[in-house]
């Protein structure tokens, strides 16, 4: 099985970039933000504090959550019912931010994600994947951009859902998020160092897409065809 591991800040635009080069390549993509996304959503709908992790915790053997895919696209359970529409909120974001930090919560997420990998040739995005889920990944990327680029793309991303966010909500936000997931003790978002680097600060979506399907092509191109 291959597997292609990319890593990187909130907003780099993995999850868009991923999907599209999965289906080009005819890998399935798995979107590991959204299994931490659902557990922050479990977390919000008990009415727990996302950062009292003791409450966390004691929630997570009630907790059931399931990937699947519908026409190759990802979907999301939670106790068998599909959330994957209620993730995307800023609010489930800052969640999934806090609770991912908990290292029970990376734990109860960590055989399904190596489960899958064992299954499927994948690309699989996240901010520990080529560090700690699939450190034997073929094709290792660190995606990136600059806060600001983030934050703009985000900013277009949320006023087209009709998301009535200031600019400056939305940076913030993200530089909240660069400095939990960089910092947790716990599997933070750092490049492994076998990562081959994609700022995408001065590329479209498109270049983005080309960069990364020329980088899988080098390391791995024999063997996808
Ligand atoms: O990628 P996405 O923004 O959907 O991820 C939501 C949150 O889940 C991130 O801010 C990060 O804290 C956490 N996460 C993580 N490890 C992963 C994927 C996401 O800690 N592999």
């Amino acid at each position: 099985m291959y597997a292609i591991a990319i890593d990187g800040p909130a907003g780099a635009g993995k999850s868009t970039v991923s999907r599209i080069v999965a289906k080009e390549i005819g890998f399935l993509y798995v979107d590991t933000g959204a299994l931490y996304r659902a557990v922050a959503y479990s977390v919000l709908q008990n009415k727990i504090e996302p950062t009292d992790s003791k409450a966390v915790c004691a929630l997570l053997p009630h907790m059931e959550v399931r990937l699947g895919y519908e026409d190759g696209e990802q979907q999301v359970y939670l106790n068998k019912e599909n959330v994957t529409d209620m993730l995307r909120t800023p609010r489930v974001s800052a969640a999934a931010s806090a609770v991912s930090s908990f290292g029970p919560v990376r734990e109860f997420l960590f055989s399904q994600q190596k489960d899958i990998a064992r299954e499927n040739n994948i690309i699989m995005d996240g901010r520990d994947i080529g560090t700690v889920v699939l450190p034997n990944a073929q094709v290792k990327i660190y995606l990136t951009a600059t806060a600001e680029e983030r934050a703009g793309r985000r900013f277009d991303e949320l006023r087209q859902k009709g998301e009535n966010i200031a600019f400056d909500t939305v940076l913030a936000d993200i530089r909240k998020r660069d400095e939990n997931d960089m910092n947790r003790k716990v599997s933070p978002l750092r490049q492994a160092p076998d990562a081959i680097v994609v700022d995408t600060s001065q590329m479209d979506f498109m270049q983005s897409v080309q960069a990364i399907l020329e980088i899988i092509e080098k390391k791995i191109g024999q063997g996808i065809k």
